[in-house]
């Protein structure tokens, strides 16, 4: 089964470390609770600060759950509906 809706919260995502560029893992819930985050590699702190880039990932994830309901639905046709 796939559920409606997911818990965003727990989307992660990939920043760019603004002072070494290593890519950097954080989920919208922290972000969105304006966290911050250490550098993996250099330990810069980053501030996930939520300046609308969430609401924007948030419209692209629920396009992208809109194509992949749609993908499994069309699968589950061609599997006879089991
Ligand atoms: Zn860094």
């Amino acid at each position: 089964m796939v559920t409606d809706k997911i818990d965003l919260s727990d989307v992660s995502l990939k920043m760019n470390c603004p002072k070494c560029s290593c890519e950097n893992d954080f989920t919208l819930g922290q972000a969105s609770h304006g966290e911050s985050i250490a550098c993996t590699k250099c330990g810069v702190t980053i501030k996930l600060v939520d300046n609308g880039s969430i609401d924007q990932a948030q419209g692209s994830v629920d396009r992208s759950l809109d194509e992949l309901k749609k993908t499994i639905d069309s699968v589950n046709r061609k599997l006879g509906g089991r």
